[in-house]
């Protein structure tokens, strides 16, 4: 049975880009090797997806 969602990426494979400390703790950045999708982890142990798109305009808002 083949799945539709080829544009879901289940992220197996992560590269850790670092962490940055927020008001709420610490966050850590993940980026998926196969789709590019950068996976922020918070402290609280929630992960928030933040797609490649939206990685530039995350690095010019926190300069
Ligand atoms: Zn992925």
């Amino acid at each position: 049975m083949l799945s539709s969602k080829s544009s879901k990426c289940s992220h197996g494979e992560v590269e850790f880009l670092g962490e940055q400390s927020g008001d709420k703790g610490v966050n850590r950045y993940y980026k998926c090797r196969k789709c590019g999708a950068v996976l922020v982890l918070s402290e609280d142990g929630v992960l928030y997806e933040v797609t490649a798109e939206s990685v530039g305009k995350l690095q010019r808002e926190s300069q």
